[in-house]
């Protein structure tokens, strides 16, 4: 089924912007239904066939797309692209803390916002043969989790346990945007408390132990994103 592009559920009140992505979505593919209420994004979202959720953090009514990236976590891990507002953090923040999978900052070029749904898509669908697969190539550095060995041009890296699986974490999700709390989550589990620097620590030791090979690119009040 992975070749067809399926449905795309489109929340968004401003109807020009909604109209805008759903025709270049419609160009390369995708069916698409579009809502300006969350509580009926999540009914649409149910449906069989839906490959992937856009919705706007500002919505009319009862819910607001924070709250329709909540409700659509608890259910599955059906991937969420967030609209945000410009310049707003917190909203980016939060939204990749509710387990959205990437957001795209208003204005933006729907060009662009397409772009993304292809990226997160072929992300979510790695991640499913990751398990099988195991072995990470991201540019000239491998990340073998099976094996548990990470190697550059230059030879084999000794790694901790901890800094290991965070690597392998984001190698699984690379070209994501990932927040320190998905991060630690993640790669620390739920349970863990403690600060959010810890996070910022090990990338640290990351970089300073991989060098060149390593592309990480820090994202400015949210986290970080390999590439
Ligand atoms: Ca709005």
């Amino acid at each position: 089924m992975e070749n067809e592009p399926g449905t795309v559920v489109v929340i968004e009140d401003d109807g020009h912007i909604a109209d805008l992505v759903s025709m270049y979505l419609r160009r390369d593919g995708f069916r698409v239904v579009t809502t300006d209420r969350g509580s009926v994004g999540l009914e649409r979202a149910a449906q069989s066939g839906v490959r992937l959720v856009i919705v706007d953090v500002g919505l009319p009514g009862e819910m607001d797309g924070f709250e329709v990236c909540r409700r659509l976590r608890r259910r599955n891990d059906l991937p969420i692209i967030m609209l945000t507002a410009r310049d707003d953090e917190m909203d980016r923040i939060l939204g990749l803390e509710l387990g959205a999978d990437d957001y795209v900052t208003k204005p933006f070029s729907a060009r662009e916002l397409v772009a993304r749904v292809h990226a997160v898509l072929r992300r979510s669908s790695a991640t499913a043969r990751a398990d099988e697969l195991q072995v990470h190539e991201i540019g000239t550095l491998t990340v073998d989790t099976g094996r548990r060995e990470v190697r550059t041009p230059r030879g084999t890296v000794a790694l901790t346990t901890r800094e290991f699986d965070l690597l392998s974490y984001m190698a699984a999700n690379r070209g994501l945007a990932l927040s320190r709390r998905q991060l630690l989550d993640g790669v620390w589990g739920e349970g863990w408390y403690g600060d959010e620097r810890t996070v910022d620590v090990h990338v640290r030791q990351l970089r300073k132990k991989l060098g060149d090979a390593f592309s990480l690119t820090t994202l400015w009040g949210v986290g970080y994103r390999l590439d």
